[in-house]
């Protein structure tokens, strides 16, 4: 780094000396929220994306297809669909995807995360029946006969989340580690030379374990830790969970965190039937108040950075009074973040800059769901924003663009152009006062998304001291025109020195 002059004089006889032609050089791209364990499995999982895919005829076409190749008796998990992308309006029933999985427990996981769709041999294996209660923090739908419909929400899903990961898992795990480092390798093809997995159980933990070990792993990878299952209730009181979050770390695998959901997806259940009649407030709670302050603080006193989810205003608030008390009582260096903030309040920015608390957005996934965010924002509740990243910096928040795929795309550039173009699918703006300038979106995936992961000082920017981890762009990002942001390339990524991607020409 430095002068021409004093680079070209540093070098020795053995200095590589590589001629970028005027292509731009910026610090590799970290994405501080993804679910790289969900999404890892795709490959062998039958891909429902909705678009492509428009009807729920193609969708249970390609589930058909897919799991008549597929071992009889072997889970299948499905991804990426959602109702509001497909003509119908409407899930699939359990009676649809009997007929279309007959031999295979069978999942299809909803775009979103928050819910999925299970076949009757899928509820068999997990023990799901008319006599089964709801458990915390989710739903079993039910016909009017009272029997399980397919439909599960939010916690009532952990079952058959894991039951079908795990099988994914254990059937081969030297397999399921090559599709984890595959998938590495499509990020590094992007420009991601850090991710933060948002969801770590166990199981996940074990694969991570076993990647780093094999030397599978080329960048960073930083666990935030959840409980059992994907949505389960977070007990700090338990040993084994304690030790998983403040196992040592290694130099590619990073933990020391802890995240969890506070309140659900939209509109489980719509947001004018929520918080007490509250009609300006959104998002249901797994947790209450006070179990969100407790943990906080536990977590804190023990050293644990967390990430907390919060997606409504709401949930925001119950978030800010909790890192509030964590301030007051306990460790000033613990990070803090927010995750997601997608329907919030202006207002709430000052307060999480006082607070010293990381956003980590998603504006990214206004794209593909801008409209219906739009719509769980509700009628007349125009003191909530959506996706308000400018408002958020405004304020003095430091805020990181994350992806959360698979329930967008991973691909900074797309990403960075969404938050700066602020458009959605269908070509219609969404709350373009909240667009923010390459500049920023550019900060927003390097050295702000390092703070929020605990990892200024090593990456983020590049400086002498720092780690090199660098990108060759096809194109100038702060210059280049806004339409064109979407398409910019990258041509190499170098992790601490090392080229691990290069572009072939075409
Ligand atoms: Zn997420």
């Amino acid at each position: 780094m430095g002068t021409e002059a004093s680079v070209r004089g540093a070098a020795g006889p053995d200095t590589e000396v590589l001629d970028l032609s005027g292509k731009t050089v910026v610090p590799g791209f970290i994405d501080a929220h993804n679910h790289l364990s969900v999404a890892a499995f795709a490959p062998d999982s039958v891909d429902c994306s909705t678009p492509p895919l428009t009807s729920l005829d193609e969708v249970l076409e390609v589930i058909e297809r897919h799991c008549r190749t597929v071992p009889p008796g072997q889970w299948v998990r499905g991804m990426n669909f959602h109702a509001s992308h497909v003509r119908e309006q409407r899930n699939p029933t359990r009676y649809e995807l009997d007929e279309v999985a007959p031999h295979n427990p069978f999942f299809l996981i909803d775009a979103s995360c928050h819910a999925g769709f299970a076949n009757s041999a899928a509820l068999d294996q997990v023990g799901i029946s008319a006599h089964t209660p709801d458990p915390w923090g989710g739903e079993i739908e039910r016909d009017t006969r009272g029997a399980p419909t397919g439909t599960l929400l939010e916690a009532a899903a952990n079952l058959l989340h894991s039951a079908s990961w795990n099988d994914y898992a254990d059937r081969d795990w030297d397999r399921a580690v090559e599709m984890l480092r595959s998938k590495m390798h499509d990020y590094l093809a992007v420009g991601l030379t850090a991710v933060g997995d948002a969801m770590v159980t166990a199981k996940s933990a074990e694969l991570y374990r076993r990647a780093d070990a094999a030397g599978k792993m080329p960048f960073t990878l930083q666990q935030l830790h959840g409980g059992d299952h994907f949505f389960s209730m977070q007990d700090l009181g338990r040993s084994d969970i304690v030790d998983r979050i403040m196992e040592p770390e290694s130099f590619l695998l990073r933990g020391g965190a802890m995240k969890i959901f506070v309140d659900r997806a939209y509109p489980s259940p719509a947001i004018d039937q929520i918080h007490d009649g509250c009609k300006t407030h959104v998002g249901a709670n797994f947790y209450s108040k006070d179990e969100v302050h407790h943990l906080a603080v536990q977590a804190s006193k023990l050293g644990i950075n967390l990430a907390i989810h919060g997606m409504g205003n709401c949930a925001i608030d119950i978030v800010l009074d909790a890192y509030e008390a964590v301030r007051r009582q306990s460790n000033a260096e613990t990070v803090l973040r927010l995750e997601h903030a997608f329907i919030a309040e202006t207002g709430q920015g000052q307060r999480m800059a006082d607070l010293g608390v990381d956003l980590v957005a998603n504006p990214g996934l206004a794209y593909g769901w801008g409209e219906v965010f739009d719509m769980w924002r509700g009628e007349k509740q125009n003191h909530l924003k959506l996706f308000p990243v400018r408002s958020m910096i405004d304020a003095g928040v430091r805020v990181s663009l994350a992806s959360d795929h698979p329930c967008g795309t991973y691909s900074p550039a797309e990403i960075m152009w969404t938050a700066v173009a602020r458009e959605t699918l269908a070509g219609a703006p969404l709350e373009p006062d909240e667009a923010v300038t390459p500049e920023e979106a550019l900060r927003m995936y390097t050295i702000d998304p390092a703070q929020a992961s605990g990892r200024g000082s090593e990456e983020g920017s590049i400086e002498v001291g720092k780690r090199a981890n660098l990108l060759v762009l096809d194109r100038d990002p702060l210059t280049c025109p806004t339409g064109q942001l979407r398409d910019m390339q990258v041509l190499r990524t170098y992790v601490d020195g090392v080229l691990r991607y290069e572009r072939t020409p075409s």
